[in-house]
């Protein structure tokens, strides 16, 4: 907890960072934080154009209960002689980031420079989507689930295991397990196929939670007599327990605390898999984006006693796979995809923004000539083969109602076009002094979330 002095004297404005796996959390928060350490790239945060940034520096953060977020680990993998990716976000981590800034304006001949701490919280996006399960009966969530999962084919395994198990009879414990193992085993398949909807959130990142009896649950049809012991009521006992004892916590001691918020997505992925890959991610995040929406959930709502995130920042990761002439569709493409879960409650009076950027850019642009017409191209490392090559995405519509159309519609595929995707690996850096690695638009993003502020 901050002191009351702490509070008054140096603000703290505490940063969500979240997105769904693999939406570029780390890699973002990772390229920030470099960024604000040495700001020679980052001539859009306007303190810093400026001149009124003294220091930024790591400081020990408050909440000492939570792993602190590996920054200096994630650094190394990305800018070492064989730079990597880093590992992605598991489950919640924290750090806190300390500004010496000089007042701007007329403020500035009131004294000397003050410290603003901005504590960047990263957790999982999966972990919003269980805001859905605490209006829901273990009755109700089964029997939803179920439903859903009929209706999907790598889900059949499950469901017919569900389906022939007799909930009236008394717990087994290894029972019990098998069944929520078959039932995160489906969730990992939805997963890697791309769906986005694989709720509870904990069971694909349970983190210190693995194993625990709170996620040894999974939904199961409802026998005629559920007596007292059986692995039903069990189950029921374990769902709401998870409701109480993970969800609750996580909404209490974490997310209310949250001032401002960047919301990472990788909508390039998305539109590259196919329509209904971005129908997934628009469903998912118009569900993601309803824990910002105090109101819909009467719990939270007691919970923020009217206390609101004041921004929230919607950015489409990677645009390095972009030559730059198309990051305006994309950034398009992303607000379009937003649209609706926005205009239902406009996050309460939240200011809102999108942007395109890439925390980490693993490529450079060229153009080049193919049958007598130029394509602006990327140029980079590939992933698979450490070979360099160039590729052309496919242009992206500068209307996105020619994506999303298709795809709300069902289209199995994209009608005139194709999107390709390499993955990049990131570049060998050499870094001059004063400038952290290459980014695009990343200093964008931190005046949005905090350029206030400073
Ligand atoms: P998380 O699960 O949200 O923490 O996602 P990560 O930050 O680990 O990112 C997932 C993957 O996306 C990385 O391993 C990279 O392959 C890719 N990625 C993330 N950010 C960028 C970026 O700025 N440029 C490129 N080219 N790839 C990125």
């Amino acid at each position: 907890m901050a002191s009351v002095s702490e509070s008054f004297f140096e603000p703290v404005v505490r940063v969500g960072v979240t997105g769904l796996s693999r939406a570029g959390k780390t890699v973002f928060i990772t390229g920030m934080v470099a960024n604000l350490l040495a700001r020679g790239r980052m001539p859009q945060l306007k303190a810093e154009a400026q001149g009124r940034i003294e220091a930024v520096y790591l400081q020990p953060q408050p909440d000492v209960t939570l792993p602190r977020f590996d920054y200096e680990g994630h650094l190394a993998a990305l800018t070492g002689d064989d730079p990597r990716w880093p590992a992605s976000t598991r489950a919640i981590s924290e750090l806190r980031l300390s500004f010496r800034v000089r007042p701007a304006g007329f403020f500035a001949s009131f004294g000397g420079p003050r410290v603003v701490h901005v504590d960047i919280v990263d957790y999982p996006g999966e972990w919003l989507l269980d805001l859905g399960l605490l209006d829901q009966s273990y009755d109700a969530w089964s029997e939803a689930t179920l439903a859903r999962l009929a209706k999907r084919a790598e889900a059949a395994e499950y469901v017919a295991q569900a389906r022939a198990e007799d909930g009236s009879l008394r717990l087994d414990e290894g029972r019990a397990r098998a069944l929520a193992g078959a039932f995160t085993a489906y969730l990992a398949v939805a997963r890697d196929l791309g769906r986005v909807d694989c709720t509870p959130g904990r069971f694909l990142l349970p983190g210190d939670l693995a194993g625990s009896p709170v996620l040894t649950f999974a939904p199961l049809p409802r026998p005629a007599t559920t007596g007292r012991g059986s692995l039903w009521r069990e189950m029921d006992r374990r769902f709401e327990a998870y409701k109480s004892r993970v969800v609750r916590p996580f909404f209490r001691d974490h997310f209310a605390k949250i001032d401002r918020q960047i919301v990472l997505m990788d909508v390039l992925g998305a539109i590259h898999q196919g329509p209904r890959a971005v129908e997934d991610l628009r469903r998912t995040m118009a569900e993601v984006l309803g824990a910002f929406r105090p109101g819909r959930n009467g719990w939270l709502t007691g919970l923020l006693g009217g206390r609101r995130v004041e921004r929230i920042l919607f950015a489409a990761t990677k645009a390095d796979h972009l030559h730059h002439e198309q990051h305006p569709a994309l950034t398009a493409i992303t607000a379009a995809l937003l649209a609706e879960a926005k205009s239902r409650a406009d996050f309460a009076g939240a200011r809102t923004g999108a942007l395109s950027l890439a925390s980490l850019r693993a490529t450079v642009e060229e153009v080049v000539q193919r049958d007598g017409e130029s394509l602006p191209c990327v140029r980079g490392r590939l992933l698979a083969t450490g070979k360099q090559a160039a590729m052309y995405p496919g242009l992206l519509p500068s209307d996105p109602a020619r994506l999303l159309s298709p795809a709300r519609e069902g289209a199995e595929a994209w009608l005139d076009a194709e999107f390709g995707l390499m993955s990049f690996a990131p570049a060998r850096l050499t870094l001059k002094p004063g400038e952290g690695p290459p980014h695009i638009r990343l200093d964008r993003a931190v005046e949005f979330l905090i350029g206030d502020r400073l």
